[in-house]
């Protein structure tokens, strides 16, 4: 039956259909980690959504919650509704003290391309600045703008003119690094080379609007910057007064075991993107948290249909209640530990695995050919194919798409984890002997 609904979505969809062409099932239903194909095979689910599903499939409480809500409001435009106090109440209580009172949230909606377009904005309107500093090997979206501000390029060629003024920067990738050196001697040479041209009057990049970063990237192979990389940078654009948005479309929500990714870096951005987890349970949800002083716009400066789903709102301020009562990050730090402890020796003992790497639940096994070192891209597709007939589902993505990745739900057990990642493992040991 997967094979009936494929074929009929073949005929019927965009053939910009990502998914479905690695993992060939059609999905009947889920639950927890898990989920179901219509023949009735059941995978652990190591995707959850593109790390959406923060709370599992379904989460009893959430799924409670949305249906009382249905019922009472679904759609309140930008009009103050109680759902809405609650879920902005909730997540600026998720912020680290110092922000909690400074920051103020602009709804955008639905996605996280959505969110970033408005941070870009503000920040243009509060500087009256136009250029934008990114990084090589970013993913912001697909819209013009968020892709203009994308390092990813395969996506890019037809909307690269759209938006002028973008320089890109290397990230601080040690295992492929930019600038050429040995990876793990040195953290701290990207950002040398980004402050020299931020200052540089002579041919250097001028003064942006803004710095846009992940702390860590997703889409370009779960790769988390390096602490004195992210410490120079935010340093560097506060010193030179150029706002810094920290995107957390990805890692926002407690994927990294922080609420934010941004608390483990120890620096306080002037712009969080926010959208993915935020629900818990997969309703779409887009916020901007800014600095007061940021707060620029006029009214109507920037709008847009559906920045009032309460659906979103009541699932959000529900998910952090459970998360902070279960205390899903504490989980999200012991289970992101587990995952370290059978991933990480495997650069050890594999020679196709370039490197393992993480933060919290959201982690990435790098393949390289051993012969030449180079991008391992169709032994990745093998392993994501293998995974899936033993019963796991993972994305593969990075730069060259060789980077096995993995974003478990956030509630995970142990259990799960130990048998994900044995099929994992199984499933490299078979495609890279
Ligand atoms: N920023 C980051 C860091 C992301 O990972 C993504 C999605 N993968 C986006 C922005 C775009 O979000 P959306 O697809 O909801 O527009």
């Amino acid at each position: 039956r997967s094979a009936e609904l494929l074929a009929r979505q073949d005929r019927r969809e965009s053939n910009a259909r990502t998914y479905p062409r690695r993992l060939p099932i059609a999905v009947a239903e889920a639950s927890g980690s898990f989920l179901r194909d219509v023949d009735g095979n059941v995978f652990i689910d190591f995707l959850t959504g593109a790390g959406v599903l923060s709370l599992g499939h379904n989460h009893p409480e959430l799924v409670r919650t949305v249906t009382a809500q249905l019922a009472r409001l679904t759609h309140g435009l930008d009009f103050p509704t109680p759902a809405k106090d609650a879920f902005t109440e909730a997540q600026l209580s998720m912020l680290p003290a110092p922000l909690r009172d400074r920051m103020k949230l602009h709804f955008c909606g639905p996605t996280g391309g959505d969110a970033v377009d408005a941070a870009l904005k503000l920040c243009k309107t509060a500087t009256g600045r136009g250029g934008v500093v990114a990084f090589q090997g970013a993913f912001h979206g697909s819209g013009h703008a968020a892709m203009a501000v994308s390092g990813l390029v395969r996506q890019k060629a037809p909307v690269a003119d759209g938006v002028p003024g973008v320089h890109f920067f290397p990230y601080s990738y040690c295992a492929r690094c930019p600038l050429d050196l040995a990876p793990r001697t040195c953290d701290t040479n990207c950002a040398a080379y980004l402050e020299h041209s931020l200052r540089d009057g002579n041919g250097g990049v001028g003064r942006p609007a803004a710095v846009i970063m992940e702390m860590v990237q997703g889409e370009g192979g779960a790769v988390p910057a390096r602490p004195e990389f992210v410490r120079r940078v935010r340093a560097l654009t506060r010193e030179l007064d150029i706002p810094l948005i920290v995107d957390e479309v990805q890692t926002g929500g407690g994927r990294t075991g922080t609420w934010f990714a941004f608390e483990r870096y120890d620096i306080e951005p002037d712009v969080i993107v926010a959208s993915k987890a935020l629900s818990g349970i997969g309703v779409p949800v887009a916020v901007i948290l800014y600095d007061r002083r940021l707060d620029v716009w006029e009214p109507g400066a920037h709008i847009g249909t559906f920045r009032g789903n309460q659906l979103a709102f009541a699932a959000g301020a529900e998910a952090v209640r459970i998360i902070r009562r279960d205390d899903v990050l504490g989980n999200v730090r012991r289970r992101g530990e587990q995952v370290a402890g059978l991933l990480a020796p495997l650069a050890e003992k594999n020679p196709w695995v370039r490197e393992a790497r993480g933060a919290g639940l959201m982690w990435g096994v790098e393949l390289a050919d051993p012969r030449d070192g180079s991008p391992a891209t169709g032994a990745a597709r093998r392993v994501q194919a293998s995974a899936l007939r033993r019963g796991l589902v993972i994305e593969v993505g990075g730069r060259d798409d060789c980077v096995i990745r993995i974003l478990p739900p956030l509630n995970v057990t142990a259990d799960v984890v130990d048998t994900a990642c044995s099929i994992l493992i199984g499933a490299i040991e078979e495609c890279c002997p």
